[in-house]
């Protein structure tokens, strides 16, 4: 009962179902967190100390449990505030001095869309099949027209948990001598990530979604793509020598992590990291309770479901006929559902549906077939209300 682990659910009755936008946190990583604030705190890669040696350990112990659980070595994941910053990083310190073109496709969150217009990058966009799919003949005909581009893709969709093909997506973008960054914000609590096995070039994660903190994440890069970009900020730590004339810089990963860092972040993304590898039905439990709920929604009348025979996980959207939304979230809320409603940060696959948005319900370890019943219970009663 994954329940007992995380104090959130401790002595109340909620039934937390908005998990691809963040997830509860369990006590095991609340305790490292306050461990590193009660008995180490102090900076890193800092002086001598024995406080600031135990620190800096601790924050690379974290850096390389990072890098095992997804595949990586330690030096090619750098530490970020989260996906979205990881993709800010790549855009800026890579991407705007070495190409002109970014495929991406419609199914992108905000966060994967914003910093390539930030950088004035033309934008190529990859048209989605009906059930929201990727046709990878269409994605080919795209990089034949647009070879050597960048591309930028999730690998889990959080508007409508579809699951893309990552590892084909990466083989055909690297046959068009194409270098592609994967959007891994869901894909780390809800699928095995190898990064070496995908070949990705760049893969971005956010602790949160995962049952780590707020504002850490990371970024994988190949160290050879690493070695060849220029700092993302300027600050302490990153440098190798400074001068009013010219400065220069240390080896990756450090030379991406200016200013202190979020120690106590990293320390709590590590034991999240240790909590998920504690888990034996992590990902099946998701399968089950995912079916589960599409067949429970699927006895609703006037139901909009938009996945129906896609390969999803981690969340599913749907809508009801003829009510809005956000009436719905409302409603839920009052009956102690917390369910997300809204365009999720994917207006353009929003748009292209013509819908404003959606009602989604996300998942995580701690969600039970029973929450899934009081849900549609709840959904149920709202319906009546607002018929
Ligand atoms: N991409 C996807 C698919 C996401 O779901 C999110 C978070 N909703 C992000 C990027 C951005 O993540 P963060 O806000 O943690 O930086």
């Amino acid at each position: 009962m994954n329940k007992a682990d995380f104090p959130f659910f401790h002595n109340r009755e909620i039934i937390y179902l908005d998990n691809a936008a963040t997830t509860q946190k369990p006590q095991k990583m609340l305790d490292a967190m306050n461990d590193y604030y009660t008995k180490f705190c102090s900076n890193t890669h800092r002086g001598s100390h024995d406080l600031g040696n135990k620190a800096t350990q601790e924050y690379e112990d974290a850096r390389r449990s990072v890098a095992d659980f997804i595949g990586a070595n330690p030096e090619e994941i750098i530490f970020t505030r989260g996906t979205t910053e990881a993709i800010n990083l790549v855009a800026s310190s890579y991407v705007k001095n070495n190409f002109d073109t970014v495929i991406l496709s419609e199914l992108e969150h905000h966060s994967n869309i914003l910093p390539w217009q930030l950088n004035d990058l033309h934008i190529e966009v990859l048209a989605l099949e009906n059930d929201l799919s990727i046709d990878l003949k269409s994605y080919e005909a795209l990089l034949k027209k647009n070879p050597k581009s960048f591309i930028s893709i999730t690998h889990i969709s959080n508007a409508f948990g579809i699951v893309n093909p990552v590892k084909e997506l990466i083989k055909l973008a690297h046959q068009y001598e194409c270098k592609i960054l994967i959007d891994g914000a869901q894909a780390l609590a809800h699928c095995s990530i190898d990064v070496k096995d995908l070949e990705a070039d760049f893969y971005a994660v956010s602790a949160h979604k995962a049952y780590g903190p707020t504002g850490i994440g990371a970024l994988y890069g190949k160290y050879e793509l690493l070695v060849e970009m220029n700092p993302y900020q300027g600050g302490g730590s990153m440098i190798d020598d400074v001068s009013f004339e010219y400065s220069t810089f240390l080896d990756p990963p450090y030379r991406f992590e200016a200013g202190t860092q979020a120690i106590a972040e990293a320390i709590g993304f590590k034991a999240a990291l240790e909590y998920m590898q504690e888990l034996k039905d992590l990902h099946s439990h998701d399968t089950s309770l995912l079916s589960y709920a599409k067949q429970r929604l699927q006895e609703i009348d006037d139901i909009i479901l938009y996945t129906q025979n896609t390969d999803v996980s981690g969340n599913i959207s749907f809508n009801i006929k003829d009510i809005h939304h956000d009436d719905i979230g409302i409603l839920l809320s009052k009956q102690d559902i917390m369910l997300r409603t809204g365009h999720h940060c994917a207006m353009p696959i929003m748009k292209k549906l013509g819908i404003e948005g959606t009602i989604r319900l996300s998942f995580a370890i701690y969600n039970t077939k029973e929450d899934i019943d009081k849900c549609i219970e709840a959904l149920h009663k709202a319906i009546r209300m607002l018929r």
